[in-house]
């Protein structure tokens, strides 16, 4: 009986929270004449908001309309306050019709615009009101939540009314808990502030939640609380807390087993309480009446209220019914809101990581971009680096060589300075000699013919040696002209053997070789188109080289047509030969000069084979040499020659 009493005086005090909230019926006309002559958008967001409110208990489609068109007009002007305001009517109006996963979503908004816009007093409304809608579907966790939320505002605006108020639904909530204590020290405190302000309406509440505490363990505290609370509710015409103390109260009386009294107080309260059609308190007045005709013996009164107890909780059993399908189906509403919230943290998360792999993306491609174009900067640097490195070796070498064959020539050139000077004294110094013994007095007649020829010889060597060097500048700058006229290859060599065995002959020791030559047979008496004068200065070179550097053996030389159109010479000796490291050399200009210094033969300048060499060039011939140390050289040359026609 007790709970259905709790929850009789619960429901009303949420009724009370909300009529508190409404605006008397009669003025909506009066609201809505207003609202056609208004032109200011905010003044229009108000009146919306006020018609709603108007509409909250008796018409819930009007309700909305009216919240709804404040709502796009406060959307469309920007108007926060008037959107928090359409959210709270839209709440308030969903939650009076038991719509409570709507009534929960627009008190949520309306909550965090108050907490935008730090209107403290909506911040305490809408967190009054959440923790009364959680306490009614029973979720009392986020009832105590939004509860202490909503007095942490009160204390916030120093409101002793609503202070009272949060207090009193805390309370509301450890009562249900079994919380006893902690539902006293909230409600005595709501008593304090209630009393403080003067605040009738809470009192009435407060005073009779404190009595249904006091109920089992303290009946006679209890009975004043509910009688403190009756007196006040009749003060204030509030019928249904009439009621309820009334049936309160009938219950005490029954159990101090006073069964007139109870009958009397019941019956008051039961048709109070069908004059307002609240059939919770006449459910229980009713069982009231059946316990105390019981008690009297009155068995046809008794089993009257008997059965219309039983009807009234039946009906309230279908209200229950309803309540409990209404809580299923907000159940449900929830979870989908629940799921719909998920999907869409999912998807915003799924669209967050999309995000992120395309920056991901996007970040790699560019830092692959940038390494490659390193990567090719790199390459094509280290490239041209090694372009230009290798470029300036070459140079370098170039320049080293250059440099290199520079103090060659130089060196070159000093030695066939110094060779050329000695070269040139030794004959003068025998031609000055020789003349000066000449002009001594009494030089006896043979002697004197032996000093001429000395001079004459000498300056012969000397007139060679100017020959050569002359020959040499010339062929260097193309001075030098072969002049082909028809000769006779033979009568070259015969005349060549006769002047170099005459030399032979000519010589105080005579050499230990033989001299040869040889010259081929189809040669013979034929007339052939070169310059004749030119080979035998060429064959004289080579033949004055092959008695130079040999003293035993022979010395050969000759000559055969290679082809109809060439003659082959040769000038073969078995002298002391030529290492074959030198033999490339010995063509070379001053080259030899040097490279052949330790020769004990060594005189000359080291012209003669670069003058031969020449020489065979200008004819379009080719000259080499075939040698071994010790063993004596061969020099072949062949030119190109002509028959006449
Ligand atoms: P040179 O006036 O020094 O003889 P050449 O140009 O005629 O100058 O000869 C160059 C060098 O070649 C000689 O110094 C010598 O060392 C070497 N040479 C030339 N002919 C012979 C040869 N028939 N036998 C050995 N060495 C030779």
């Amino acid at each position: 009986m007790h709970k259905y009493l709790r929850w009789i005086v619960v429901c009303l005090y949420l009724f009370l929270n909300l009529t508190s909230m409404a605006q008397p019926a009669g003025e909506v006309d009066s609201l809505k004449n207003l609202l056609a002559v208004e032109k200011t958008d905010s003044n229009r967001i108000t009146l919306f908001y006020k018609i709603s409110r108007s509409y909250w208990f008796n018409n819930f489609d009007s309700a909305l309309f009216y919240a709804r068109n404040g709502l796009t007009l406060a959307d469309r002007t920007n108007n926060r306050k008037g959107k928090a305001d359409c959210l709270n009517a839209l709440g308030a109006a969903n939650w009076m019709h038991r719509n409570y996963a709507a009534a929960l979503d627009y008190t949520l908004q309306n909550l965090t615009i108050r907490k935008e816009i730090r209107d403290e007093t909506g911040i305490f409304n809408a967190n009054n009101n959440l923790g009364l809608i959680y306490y009614e579907i029973e979720n009392d966790s986020l009832a105590l939540y939004y509860s202490r939320q909503a007095l942490v505002a009160a204390n916030h605006l120093n409101d002793p009314i609503k202070i009272a108020k949060a207090s009193i639904n805390i309370g509301l909530v450890y009562s249900r808990l079994g919380k006893n204590n902690e539902a006293l020290t909230l409600y005595y405190n709501a008593l304090g502030y209630a009393k403080r302000a003067n605040d009738i309406i809470d009192l009435i509440y407060v005073k009779s939640n404190i009595g249904e505490i006091f109920m089992e363990s303290r009946p006679d505290s209890a009975l004043v609380y509910f009688q403190g609370s009756l007196a006040l509710a009749e003060q204030t015409g509030n019928k249904e807390m009439v009621g309820a103390n009334l049936t309160y109260i009938s219950s005490l009386k029954l159990k101090e087993n006073k069964p007139d009294e109870a009958i009397s107080l019941s019956g008051r309260g039961f048709t109070i309480a069908s004059e307002i059609g609240d059939l919770k308190v006449m459910s229980v007045a009713a069982e009231n009446l059946y316990k105390g005709y019981k008690l009297k013996n009155d068995f046809k009164k008794s089993l009257l209220y008997l059965e219309k107890s039983k009807s009234l909780q039946d009906s309230m059993l279908n209200d229950e019914k309803l309540k409990k399908i209404a809580d299923l189906k907000l159940q449900f509403e929830m979870n989908e809101k629940q799921k719909q919230i998920e999907i869409l943290q999912k998807n915003n998360l799924i669209a967050r990581h999309a995000a992120t792999n395309q920056k991901l993306k996007f970040g790699f491609i560019l830092a692959l971009v940038i390494v490659l174009a390193f990567l090719v900067f790199y390459f094509y640097r280290n490239i041209q680096e090694k372009k230009q490195s290798i470029e300036r070796k070459d140079y370098e070498r170039q320049l080293i060589e250059a440099k290199n064959r520079a103090e060659e020539n130089n060196k070159l050139k000093s030695a066939f300075l110094a060779n050329m000077s000695h070269e040139i004294r030794t004959p003068l110094n025998a031609v000055v000699g020789f003349a000066n013994l000449l002009q001594k007095p009494n030089v006896p007649d043979h002697k004197q013919q032996r000093f001429i020829s000395l001079i004459k010889s000498r300056s012969f060597d000397l007139l060679h040696i100017i020959e050569d060097i002359l020959d040499v500048s010339k062929l260097e700058v193309g001075q030098i002209k072969i002049n082909e006229t028809t000769a006779d290859v033979t009568n070259l060599m015969i005349e060549l053997y006769d002047y170099y065995k005459l030399k032979i002959d000519s010589r105080i020791t005579k050499p230990e070789f033989e001299l040869m030559y040889y010259v081929d047979k189809s040669l013979e008496n034929t007339e052939l188109i070169f310059d004749g004068q030119r080979v035998r200065q060429i064959l004289i070179n080579l033949l004055d080289n092959a008695f130079k550097y040999t003293e035993s053996g022979y010395i050969a030389f000759g000559c055969d047509l290679s082809d109809n159109s060439h003659l082959l010479f040769y000038v073969k000796d078995t002298g002391i030969g030529i290492p074959e490291s030198k033999q490339k050399l010995i063509f070379d200009r001053f080259t030899q000069l040097e490279e052949l210094n330790n020769n004990m033969f060594q005189t000359g300048t080291g012209l003669g084979l670069s003058i031969v060499k020449g020489l065979i060039d200008l004819m379009s011939g080719k000259i080499w040499v075939e040698s071994k140390e010790e063993e004596g050289s061969t020099f072949w040359f062949v030119i190109p020659v002509r028959f006449p026609k």
